[in-house]
């Protein structure tokens, strides 16, 4: 989903991103503005609105992530989605009371944002009696601002339903882990947020409000993935990466002048699915995935050199690295099965999906001892 999306602009040194469909949004609100009017000017007045209506998103995503930067958590960017924004942190906030003041922050900008937009329309004449469709000529530039109004009043109770992993969904979370701790917090919060989903999913269906379903099975998806991530992050609760890495005696390395055949040898008859290259110095040079030995397998290509087809642009982790916020975000973000883990510029072992994985065996094993 964030891929596609494009940089319009940086405020208090964050990054604010779009997704490509946003303007499919903005095209296919105008259309339905202009079918229902004719004029084309109604059609630019929707636009309008919805493109107000989706700074008042942006400001409340600052609102959780300039809360976020003062708590100590790094934000990485803020991207606007059709389906609403999203203030993507690099950690999540690790005490309960800081989730819920991140969290309480983006809904209380709308909520100081409403009463000066109904203050706006009181200015221009508007009625707030009367409710605004802005998809039928709104009229007066005080019905504008009587819909965007309603509008932040809107942002404001939907986004405040316990739905986790909304932001009524941290706040119930944040709430629980003070009691609770942060796992089983997390499980009962993801088990209201996906009840709450699946409600979405079936009201949108049956009432023809096909953006409130899509909400619903993003919050669905949320709600899972969160729950993962914090059991995740509590399992590899005070390790390092060189606690789980395959150390350096047990990776098998290769030369960038061996040929496919070679490797390929050593996928079939061991264990490791990718390898280091190290040059006659002993310099890490590359890494050669399972991926490019499987393709090679059944190409001309494996009867060329590992040195013709290894990756040469791939990062690397540190062995004193936090295993959650370090070496498994890394590893993650980059998109390979493992990395090579090394120190003062010296290949010490590789990191591998696997190798995190059993992270929570070794936390077992330390209990007991
Ligand atoms: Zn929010």
């Amino acid at each position: 989903m964030m891929g596609g999306s494009f940089k319009i602009g940086r405020a208090f040194g964050i990054d604010v991103k779009v997704h490509w469909s946003f303007f499919l949004l903005l095209a296919f609100f105008g259309y339905l503005a202009f079918s229902d009017s004719g004029r084309f000017v109604d059609a630019l007045v929707t636009i309008g609105i919805v493109v107000a209506l989706f700074f008042c998103v942006l400001l409340h995503e600052y609102g959780h992530a300039l809360v976020a930067i003062r708590l100590g958590s790094e934000v990485q960017d803020i991207t606007l989605l059709p389906i609403g924004g999203l203030a993507r942190m690099k950690s999540l906030p690790e005490r309960p009371i800081d989730e819920v003041k991140v969290a309480v922050a983006g809904p209380l900008v709308n909520v100081v944002l409403a009463p000066i937009f109904f203050g706006l329309a009181l200015l221009f004449g508007g009625n707030l009696l009367v409710p605004t469709d802005i998809l039928s000529g709104v009229g007066s530039l005080g019905q504008v601002f009587v819909a965007l109004g309603t509008i932040n009043v809107a942002l404001v109770v939907f986004n405040m339903i316990p739905a986790f992993p909304m932001d009524g969904g941290r706040v119930l979370r944040g709430l629980l882990a003070t009691r609770l701790g942060p796992v089983r917090a997390t499980d009962i919060s993801s088990t209201v947020g996906q009840g709450f989903a699946i409600l979405f999913i079936l009201v949108g269906f049956f009432s023809n409000n096909f953006l409130l379903a899509i909400v619903g099975f993003f919050v669905f998806l949320g709600a899972s993935g969160e729950a993962q991530l914090v059991r995740q992050r509590e399992q590899m609760r005070g390790l390092s990466v060189s606690d789980v890495m395959g150390t350096k005696g047990r990776t098998e390395t290769v030369t960038p002048y061996h040929n496919f055949g070679q490797i390929l040898d050593s996928v079939i008859h061991g264990y490791q699915e990718d390898f280091p290259v190290l040059d006659e110095d002993g310099n890490l040079v590359g890494i050669i995935t399972r991926n490019e030995i499987m393709a090679a397998a059944h190409s001309p290509d494996r009867y060329s050199t590992v040195r013709d087809l290894m990756k040469t642009e791939f990062p690397t982790i540190s062995p004193d690295d936090d295993l959650f916020t370090e070496g498994n975000r890394v590893l993650q973000e980059s998109g390979f099965r493992a990395l090579p883990v090394v120190n003062d510029g010296n290949l010490v072992g590789m990191l591998s999906v696997d190798d995190v994985g059993q992270a929570a065996l070794l936390r077992d094993l330390r209990k007991q001892h």
